[in-house]
Parts: structure tokens; sequence; C-alpha cells
């Protein structure tokens, strides 16, 4: 059993600043979690903090059924990467790999065998005898796993592990990533500010902002139900389309005309209310000839995506963003319809910015 739980945990730096505040979390045993949030919002103090590298100024933390909170990092069984691998460019890769198990005074032989056994688990044979200099990024960063894999821990820490690489190898990285851990079946956190590597990877994920939680759920619930604007603005490939709007009856009126209230929302909004009207880009349809309940406006920009397009469109000074397929693809400057589908739009309070559900 390694599952982590976090009880009004805090982390201050001198100066003041709150990196962690105040969090409650349980992080399920064997789950993949992913820290989601911009620059500077706690997620690796976080990490740190559970890794034990930062002492927590407050609260408890347990990992599995041991509370963790004094204790050093080398007794918390935990192993962890970091964005720039920090392998030891004088040693070998096998040499590497085992270094946490000489330091559990793993005897020589045995340590070399796992070595041996994970480097080849993770792609990286016939390339023991090397040292990190003479790798390409792709494989130090499996030597970077091979390590965190090879020390059996019962919770594996990641912080941005796959940044270092470019896009393609990333993709490779991610899929390779995944299917390791749902191998292994231990217990993960990942640190990420890249909403689409969260959303691929993770059973469940937090979306962090000035070291509180905004949301945790899973990709499919942050994506589809994000409890906030914030939320709504973070996740998803294209930001969500979020406008003011008024409530009239079983409509609102957006961007100079007027679109039914999604379902979820219909009991909960008034007459002359004011909210936000939230629709994603791909929830969108554009439409050549007048469409009811639809908003006209002129495609601005158009952005090839490969199979479809990014569209901009000018909605009497409100911009309003859609993907549409290859075909669809509106000339530049040409008048039409964003026709949104009612059940994928969301209100949310036009003050506190929460959706309303
Ligand atoms: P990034 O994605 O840029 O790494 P992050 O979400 O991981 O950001 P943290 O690195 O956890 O954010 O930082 C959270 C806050 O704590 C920031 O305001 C940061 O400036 C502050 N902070 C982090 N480390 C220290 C430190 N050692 N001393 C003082 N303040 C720190």
């Amino acid at each position: 059993m390694a599952e982590i739980t976090t009880h009004q945990l805090v982390k201050e730096f001198p100066g003041g600043v709150r990196a962690v505040d105040g969090l409650d979390l349980t992080i399920a045993d064997g789950e993949f979690f992913a820290l989601l949030g911009p620059s500077g919002c706690g997620k690796t103090t976080l990490l740190r903090t559970i890794a034990g590298l930062e002492a927590a100024t407050k609260g408890r933390l347990t990992i599995g059924d041991r509370d963790v909170t004094e204790l050093p990092p080398g007794k918390r069984d935990v192993a962890m990467v970091f964005q720039d691998y920090a392998l030891f460019p004088h040693m070998s890769v096998a040499d590497n790999i085992s270094y946490p198990l000489k330091i559990q005074r793993v005897p020589k032989s045995s340590r070399h065998a796992t070595a041996a056994e994970t480097a080849d688990g993770l792609a990286l044979h016939g390339l023991i005898d090397r040292r990190p200099g003479q790798l390409s990024g792709g494989q130090q960063q499996r030597v970077a796993l091979a390590r965190a894999v090879a020390s059996n821990p019962t919770v594996f820490l990641f912080d941005e592990p796959l940044s270092n690489l470019d896009a393609r190898l990333r993709l490779e990285a991610r899929t390779f990533l995944k299917r390791l851990q749902r191998d292994l079946g231990v217990t993960t956190v990942f640190v990420t500010h890249d909403q689409a590597e969260a959303l691929a990877l993770a059973d469940r994920i937090a979306i962090m902002k000035e070291g509180r939680i905004q949301q945790i759920g899973s990709p499919r619930e942050v994506f589809a139900r994000p409890a906030n604007t914030f939320v709504a603005s973070f996740v998803g490939s294209t930001p969500m389309n979020l406008h003011t709007a008024t409530v009239s009856g079983e409509h609102v009126k957006v961007a100079g005309s007027s679109v039914p209230i999604p379902p979820s929302a219909r009991s909960r909004v008034s007459d002359g209310d004011e909210v936000i009207w939230g629709a994603r880009p791909e929830y969108l349809r554009w439409s050549t000839e007048p469409v009811e309940d639809s908003i006209e406006g002129s495609a601005t920009i158009v952005e090839n995506l490969g199979a479809a397009a990014l569209v901009t469109v000018d909605a009497g000074g409100t911009l309003i963003q859609l993907v549409v397929d290859e075909d669809d693809e509106p000339e530049m400057g040409a008048r039409g319809w964003v026709v949104p589908r009612i059940d994928r739009t969301l209100l949310f309070d036009g003050a506190s910015g929460e959706l309303i559900l």
C-alpha cells in the first residue's frame, strides 16, 4: 500500500511566500497523479516536500501507513526523476542505474544484475558501459527512469521529466512512461505545466494556482466540467472561449447574439444574471448559411492545424475561436455563423468564475 496523503500541508519560504497553502490531498495506491499549473503555482515545491527535499512548515504527510513528515528523503522509499535527469557524468550508465542500490548496501553482483535487467527493460541494451555525455537526450532520460525503477520504490516522483526532449521524442517518451507506470503499478506523482501531458498520462489531475488546488478530477472531468474559469482556460490545447453574457429566458445574450442556455445550468440561473459563457473551440461549428441560435461574425484569421484549422471569428468585436475540419475551412474574411453544441457549452458565475451546474 503506498497511498499518499497530505493534511493541511503548508510550505512557506523565508520572506513569507506560501508555495503550498494548506493542502488536503489523497493520492491512491498505484495511481498516476499529475500536478498541473502555471509557473510559480507551487507544484514543484509540493513534489519536493513529498520527497523530503523541502521540510513542511506545517501539516502532516503520510506514505502508506507511515507518517513521513519528519523523515529524511532516504528513509521515505521514494524515487525522484528530475527535469535535468541529475545523472553522475563520471559514472557509466550501469553505475548510474545501480547507484541507489549501492546506497541501500545491496551486494555488487546483485546490483549489476538489477542494473542490466532494468536497462534492458528500458531499451538501453548495449549502452550500459557509456557515460551520460555519450548518450542522446532521450537515452539520458531513460537512464534517469531506469535509476528510479531499479531502486524499487513505493512512490515515483517526476518533476517535468519530459520537458528537455524535442516534440517528437517527448510524445514517444510519454507513451513509454505511461506503459512503464501501468506495468509496475507504482504510485506516481508527476509535475507538469503542460496540460496535454497531464491529460494524456494521468488517472487524475490536480490543477494548482497560488499554492492551492483548484480542482481534482480525471482528465475527462477537468476537460468537460472545469470547476472554474481558471481551470477552463488552463486545460485544453486551444483555450476555451469565455465571454460575458446575460441571461434572458432560455437563452444568454453573448457577442451580440442569443444562444440557448446549456441544459445543466438551466434551473440555476434567472433573467438578467451576468454570467460567463464558455465554449471549447472543438465544440463550435461553422455554417455559411444562417442558423437559429448561432453567433454571426466574420472569419478574420485561419490557422492550419493539419487535418483541421483554428478559425478566429470577429463577432461585433468579440473574438471567438473554433476548430473546423479541413473541408469546412472558411476563406479569410468570409461571413458566417458560429453554431455551438449546446450540451457542451458551460456557464460560469459572472462574479466568482465558478461553474454553474
Ligand atoms: P515552475 O513550473 O516555474 O517550476 P512551480 O509551480 O513548480 O513553478 P514552485 O517552484 O513550487 O512553482 O514555486 C512556488 C513559489 O515558491 C514561487 O513563488 C517561487 O518563487 C517560490 N519559491 C520556490 N522555491 C523557493 C525558495 N527556495 N525560496 C524562496 N521562494 C521559493
